[in-house]
């Protein structure tokens, strides 16, 4: 549903690519920062190439047939574990798109409903921490169904009294005043509504089955219904637009004055029908310059309107950060649950199938849908860790990032790569509120987080 998590070219609050759905947001597989990896000299930039070794959509798709999931019933997750829930189901699919979605019409959504539910018994962790809903689109879920998932995740987990955040993605064709309601009634706190657009003619070109006015409409009815925070989701840099349009849509999107902002530049995912279009010159991408414009104008702009870039494409006022995504990027664990969901808990990334009909067989027949798994080695983990945390306005701890991936090794590798980046001006060392040393990008290596932290990525799993 949403680029704020899984996510380019989707909204929202975009986590890792295998955070979400094995795909999901912040797709590691897409650029989220404009200038192309070749501008520091890298051929690959292409951070998903090492994550994970085992794609969902290869275990996705073969199983069909399989009556047992491959692997072992994870173990519950330790109290207070970030969950995660992927509701696959959308109006219609977006040619943009490369999560784990399906439009839902002719689907058996109830069913569908039902098996979440078995797995959220089976395995969600009590108290956790922060939850979020997403896609997908939540909000197409009927009254019903969302009482029967969120009634039963706080049955299990008694996440209203313990999560500090609370997140379910909406779009504005299923978003009004009573759905809303419905949702905060539940627990969630916190709307975050892919927009994408204040343009008809883009909307369009997105395959959104909106229209600028309806958004402005869902916008509203968020706020009317008393949600406690609300996040918008916005696309730039598609086929044709224009520094000027761009400025316009900014701004009549700060003058609403949302607590956070989630804006991802237009990725080519493979697999979608942008791609296609893109490869048989159906759709030109913008100049690589204009992306540049168009993303300093962003910070420039929610700077201005006091929405602070946290992250490189994520704004927010004082102490509206993303805080479930906010573990992502720092690496901590989670857990997903639903169709494609991926989660990682200690040193174990494992997912579900992104194949509904599997996903439904092996829930029925073994109580989980574990698809694949993957243990990951000391340095995998650090790597990853630099990966994430680069993406953060306040970086991070060398020691700390070690701690988080058990890396005990007598040098640090990341170390020497961090060092170069600083010799050429995109790294830089910063003080941490408790006196660490920190690292963070610099303003000239911002536009260049994706490359330069698949570097980081590269170098240290290559030690
Ligand atoms: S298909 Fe669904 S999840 Fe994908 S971008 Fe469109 S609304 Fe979002």
């Amino acid at each position: 549903m949403s680029p704020e998590s899984q996510d380019t070219g989707s909204e929202g609050s975009r986590p890792p690519a295998w955070a979400r759905d094995a795909g999901p947001r912040d797709s590691s597989s897409s650029r989220t920062t404009p200038l192309d990896p070749e501008r520091i000299g890298t051929q690959s930039g292409k951070a998903s190439e090492a994550l994970p070794s085992k794609s969902a959509d290869e275990v996705g798709l073969a199983p069909s047939l399989a009556l047992q999931p491959p692997c072992a019933q994870p173990e519950r997750a330790e109290p207070g574990t970030p969950i995660y829930l992927h509701l696959p189901f959308c109006a219609t699919k977006c040619p943009y798109c490369d999560f784990f979605s399906v439009a839902a019409e002719g689907q058996d959504v109830d069913g569908m409903v039902e098996h979440i539910v078995q797995e959220i018994r089976a395995r969600a962790p009590e108290r956790p921490r922060t939850v979020f809903l997403g896609g997908g689109t939540p909000s197409l879920l009927s009254a019903p169904q969302l009482e029967q998932v969120l009634n039963e995740l706080d049955r299990v987990t008694n996440f209203r009294s313990s999560a500090v955040e609370v997140t379910a993605e909406c779009n504005p064709e299923s978003l009004d005043v009573a759905k809303a309601r419905v949702l905060l009634d539940l627990g969630v706190r916190r709307l975050s509504i892919g927009l994408q657009s204040m343009r008809n003619d883009a909307l369009k070109t997105f395959g959104r089955v909106h229209d600028a006015a309806q958004g402005l409409a869902a916008y509203d009815a968020a706020r009317q219904a008393g949600a406690e925070a609300v996040s918008v989701d916005l696309i730039y840099a598609y086929p044709g637009q224009t520094l000027a349009s761009w400025e316009e849509d900014l701004a009549t999107i700060l003058a609403l004055g949302p607590d956070h902002l989630s804006a991802y530049n237009l990725t080519f995912e493979e697999n979608t029908p942008f791609k296609r279009w893109l490869d048989e010159g159906k759709l030109s991408p913008l100049h690589e310059d204009l992306e540049l414009d168009l993303f300093l104008t962003t910070r420039s702009a929610c700077s201005q309107a006091g929405l602070n870039a946290y992250e490189v494409s994520n704004y927010a006022s004082i102490g509206q950060q993303c805080a479930h995504n906010v573990n992502y990027w720092e690496n901590g664990p989670y857990v997903g649950i639903g169709p494609g969901a991926v989660s990682r808990v200690g040193p174990v990334r494992f997912g579900n199938p992104r194949a509904l009909a599997a996903y439904r067989r092996w829930i029925t027949n073994a109580g989980h849908a574990t698809a694949w798994d993957e243990r990951l080695d000391p340095a995998s983990r650090l790597a990853e860790t630099w990966w994430l945390g680069l993406r953060l306005a306040e970086g991070l701890e060398p020691a700390r990032a070690r701690r988080t991936a058990g890396f005990d090794g007598p040098v640090d590798p990341a170390l020497p790569i961090a060092h170069g980046f600083e010799t050429s001006g995109h790294l830089e060392r910063c003080v941490g509120p408790e006196g660490e040393e920190r690292w963070r990008l610099t303003e000239s290596g911002l536009p260049l987080a994706d490359a330069i932290a698949s570097k980081f990525l590269d170098g240290i799993t290559a030690t």
